[in-house]
């Protein structure tokens, strides 16, 4: 067995924590909250800033973003959510969540995103048949924001929702205006997950320019209970008491994971910065090699979340052996991602093999590779030359 510089497994992504970051969390744990404390709501105006959207809301996970999202947009049973097949299942499960089904839209082979004019087809249809949806989940996979001008376009000709998943996409932009704004969408979701752009150890955000949505999503983190008293819905109740007005949830960002993000966002720009160059030097040490990278648009300022390849061999058991090579020499290639609607508890629902041809084909001939603030351009070279060995064979 061969060994990568330094000697290690090199895994595809992982977290960058300083001594900044370091320092932030122990000086929370040594102040008098540790959740309900004033570091959340700091986050939530820093985050804010950076995506320039009105409203946030901190949450424990994007997974339950994507749950508040969808209930804030009254999601429910007998309505749709349409989304990727190729993205964790949490885009597609947050709809299960809400008692509303799923359907999928094919990618875009070049970009991995959803594919605008297989969405404008399937809208149609979905039209004539009355099966429109409800709520609509592009997903910026890598960090790429999908064609959110062309999505809006079609929402308020189909009259759905937009959600955008950015939990890769953070300090990304999209026609120059940051991922998150919500320009062209209802609602946007961050994940915090160490392996994405910068973490909390685990959370995730809703940004909105909707003053109802986030009023409802902030309810619904927290019990779906009211403390203010001008908001009570029994009249002349002590201002002393709370109520609860709906079924919600615990979902609250701790003060410790809030310090955390928040100490990350700081150096948010040098992190994309550092993803791209990395990015770029893969790409030019490969260049003469048998891969193609997802296509990033010229409109786009990828966060740069990972770095995936194409195979130019389609031979399915070419891309097996790609990956057992590649680990074997200690690097630690992945799927992003086996297509949801392929998933065995996707299937109970009917989804079938063929029913969306180019996601099943990318994930037979796609992988990420390692690309993470702190990985060095040794390590890089070597990834790229035993790429290069191994898919040239
Ligand atoms: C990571 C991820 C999520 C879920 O994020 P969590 O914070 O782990 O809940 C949702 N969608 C996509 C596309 C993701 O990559």
């Amino acid at each position: 067995m061969q060994y990568s510089p330094g000697g290690s497994f090199i895994p595809y992504g992982k977290q960058d924590i300083n001594q900044a970051d370091i320092d932030a969390v122990v000086n929370t744990l040594r102040s008098d909250y540790l959740t309900q404390g004033p570091v959340v709501p700091e986050f939530e105006k820093a985050v804010a800033e950076v995506v320039q959207a009105k409203h946030v809301v901190a949450v424990n996970s994007a997974t339950s973003a994507l749950h508040l999202a969808c209930l804030a947009l009254n999601l429910g049973p007998g309505d749709f959510l349409w989304t990727s097949p190729i993205t964790f299942v949490a885009s597609a499960n947050c709809a299960l969540y809400c008692n509303a089904q799923v359907d999928f839209v094919d990618i875009n082979p070049d970009t991995g995103l959803i594919d605008i004019s297989q969405l404008s087809l399937k809208l149609e249809v979905a039209e004539a048949t009355g099966s429109l949806p409800k709520v609509v989940v592009p997903v910026h996979l890598a960090g790429t924001s999908c064609d959110m001008q062309a999505i809006k376009k079609l929402s308020i000709r189909y009259g759905f929702h937009i959600i955008e998943d950015a939990s890769h996409a953070i300090g990304g932009s999209y026609k120059d205006i940051p991922v998150g704004s919500c320009q062209y969408s209802d609602i946007a979701i961050f994940s915090f997950h160490p392996v994405k752009i910068i973490t909390s150890g685990e959370g995730g955000i809703a940004t909105t320019n909707n003053t109802l949505l986030c009023e409802r999503m902030k309810l619904l983190r927290s019990h779906g209970i009211v403390k203010d008293s001008s908001k009570f819905i029994t009249a002349g109740a002590e201002p002393w008491k709370y109520e609860q007005q709906l079924l919600g949830y615990n979902y609250r960002m701790t003060d410790i994971h809030a310090a955390l993000g928040l100490s990350q966002l700081q150096r948010l720009d040098s992190i994309v910065a550092e993803r791209n160059r990395q990015r770029l030097l893969y790409f030019q040490l490969l260049e003469k090699s048998p891969v193609t990278f997802l296509t990033i648009p010229d409109n786009v300022l990828s966060s740069v979340h990972l770095a995936i390849l194409r195979l130019h061999n389609l031979d399915p058991s070419f891309h097996g052996q790609v990956f057992n090579k590649l680990r074997e020499l200690g690097i630690g290639v992945q799927l992003h991602y086996s297509p949801v609607h392929l998933q065995p508890f996707f299937q109970e629902f009917g989804f079938r093999t063929g029913d969306f041809v180019c996601a099943e084909s990318y994930a037979t001939n796609s992988f990420s590779i390692p690309l993470f603030p702190g990985l060095t351009d040794l390590q890089i070279q070597y990834i790229a030359e035993m790429i290069d060995q191994v898919v040239s064979c």
